[in-house]
């Protein structure tokens, strides 16, 4: 699609932002859609992050999506916060109003609920759920499984004091648990899901005995690089549903292109195919 003077753009700020995956996925929607618009990448040092976000309005950007290293910084540049980004404590996107006025949100719980409910049919209502980890993206998915009404979210994390952080500030279903407890934690789990950045390209392995899960505990791996984890491949060999990290990138990627672009896009087996072949190795 040829740019015109009409064109709606938006971006990802990151810094560096050459690892996102965004402007590829963005870009394969805007040509699908035949939609008159850009997703481009923006690097932003983080001394710059306020000054690029206050910004946005004057460009006329739509908007823009924040990663790493940002999320927790780009709060304070917002006007509004939905929920997700006031409880989790973090933006991962971000709509330019009519008014100059910057609405910040977080997709990310939402879009690992999509991808974990359209991969595995699970819901989490009532159910018990293992999260491996208390970073960021440990306290999305944590959050993400409390709001949708599960039975117990229990935290087990390397540093334990973290995970009882986390199970304090947001109460309800969370529990925080010690590593070497967590054979007792995934004897009851419906779901466990590897929320550290243990078996990341580049990173340690995650080591975890998968012999105490029941035979219809789903397991989720949010590492999607690579796609097929350590843990996934045991949790198949094992005959357990097994969710990859892929879908939960698409998924929140799609309110924020509905709200800068004006068309809900879909999550498609063509879509994961075209994001996949930027990340084979
Ligand atoms: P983070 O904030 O840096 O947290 C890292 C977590 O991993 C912490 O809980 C940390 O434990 C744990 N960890 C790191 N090294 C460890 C080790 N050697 N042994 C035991 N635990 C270790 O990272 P994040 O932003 O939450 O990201 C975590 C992973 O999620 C990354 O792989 C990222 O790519 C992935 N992710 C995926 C999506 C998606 O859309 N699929 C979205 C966001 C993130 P301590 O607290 O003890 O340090």
């Amino acid at each position: 699609m040829t740019l015109t003077g009409h064109s709606r753009i938006a971006g990802v700020i990151g810094w560096p932002v050459t690892h996102s995956r965004s402007p590829r996925l963005h870009g394969y929607w805007l040509r699908e859609l035949g939609i008159d618009g850009a997703y481009i990448p923006l690097a932003v040092p983080p001394d710059r992050l306020d000054a690029a976000l206050k910004g946005l309005p004057a460009l006329g950007f739509r908007g823009a999506n924040v990663t790493v290293p940002h999320k927790t910084a780009a709060l304070a540049a917002c006007d509004s916060l939905d929920r997700a980004a006031r409880a989790i404590g973090a933006v991962n996107t971000i709509v330019v109003g009519a008014d100059g006025t910057l609405a910040g949100s977080n997709t990310d719980a939402m879009g690992f609920l999509a991808n974990l409910n359209q991969e595995s049919g699970f819901v989490p209502t009532g159910k018990r759920a293992a999260v491996l980890g208390a970073g960021g993206a440990a306290r999305a998915v944590a959050w993400a499984l409390a709001d949708a009404g599960a039975g117990a979210v229990t935290v087990v994390n390397r540093t334990l004091s973290r995970a009882e952080a986390l199970a304090a500030e947001f109460g309800g279903p969370l529990v925080a648990r010690p590593w070497p407890a967590l054979a007792e934690v995934l004897a009851t789990a419906d779901l466990l899901v590897n929320a550290t950045s243990l078996g990341m390209q580049g990173a340690a392995p995650l080591e975890v005995d998968l012999s105490p899960l029941g035979a219809n505990t789903v397991v989720n791996d949010i590492v999607y690089s690579p796609l097929e984890t350590d843990l996934l491949r045991q949790a198949r060999g094992r005959g357990l549903a097994a969710v990859d990290g892929l879908g939960m990138l698409l998924h929140q990627a799609a309110p924020g292109f509905e709200r800068w672009f004006g068309t809900r896009p879909a999550v498609t087996p063509a879509l994961r195919s075209f994001v996949l072949q930027d990340l084979a190795p």
